[in-house]
């Protein structure tokens, strides 16, 4: 009997993968996924078949693992993060629709950039938040930039998936420019690439000056609400406890 895990394998390290991803993985006959983040896990799947394909090939790796799936195989089609967080959980039920198909498909969450990123800046989400990606590969621009007006008047903190890449260097930006019409320029910006992965960097800037530093597709960018402030190095958003 066949079966479709679609894994969140978290942000790369074995740690950070919960053990039903990992058992999963290790249940399955194939792992389907993106290269980069084939290439995160093999080292941790000795002897594993791993198939691997690139960027904006979502909808052909879905298609990949049905087939694998309709031969009897277990699938694991690995996202990394969360799979059901801008990850292929959706895409991976939709090609299952389109197909007429109705193999069993578990979905296995992962923690996410968004989590890695927060818990290595201090404490930036522990009030509301809007996840807000930048990519206009499948979103109209002008519904991201509303989205980031109104996650912004209403003082959500704002976590920037896909922030910058080399054809969408200016949308981070723009996004700046929407967001400070509601929060001052002193508001803190955790920049965090490569969270929980070879290579991690941090730093803590503010609205005025966060483009000045390195900001790209393996960065997020949480920007504090109004309430947030850094003490000794940490970013802490007030959940409203009176400390005495
Ligand atoms: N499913 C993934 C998100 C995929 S979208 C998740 O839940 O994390 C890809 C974007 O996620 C990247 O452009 C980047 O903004 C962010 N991202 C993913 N992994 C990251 C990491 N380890 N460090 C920083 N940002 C990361």
């Amino acid at each position: 009997m066949s079966k479709i895990f679609v894994v969140g394998i978290g942000p790369g390290n074995l740690e950070d993968m919960t053990l039903r991803a990992k058992k999963a993985i290790e249940a399955s006959d194939v792992v389907i996924g993106y290269s980069a983040y084939i290439d995160l896990i093999r080292d941790y799947f000795p002897g594993k078949e791993m198939l691997s394909s690139g960027m904006t090939r979502e909808v052909e790796r879905c298609r990949q693992v049905l087939e694998k799936a309709l031969e009897g195989k277990t699938v694991a089609l690995i996202s990394s993060g969360d799979s059901g967080i801008y990850g292929m959980a959706g895409v991976m039920l939709e090609v299952m629709h389109a197909e007429g198909k109705d193999i069993p498909v578990e979905i296995i969450p992962g923690i996410t950039a968004a989590s890695s990123a927060a818990s290595i800046l201090g404490a930036p989400l522990v009030h509301d938040f809007a996840a807000i990606s930048l990519s206009d590969l499948l979103t109209p621009l002008e519904l991201i930039y509303k989205r980031v007006e109104y996650a912004a008047l209403a003082d959500f903190v704002i976590c920037l998936y896909n922030p910058k890449s080399k054809s969408r260097s200016e949308y981070i930006g723009a996004a700046r420019e929407i967001i400070m019409k509601y929060r001052p320029v002193t508001t803190p910006v955790g920049i965090v690439r490569n969270a929980g992965r070879e290579g991690e960097s941090l730093v803590i800037a503010t609205l005025l000056e966060m483009l000045e530093h390195e900001i790209d597709m393996f960065t997020v960018v949480i920007i504090g609400n109004t309430q947030t402030y850094v003490k000794n190095g940490r970013m802490i958003t007030p959940r409203g406890y009176r400390i005495y």
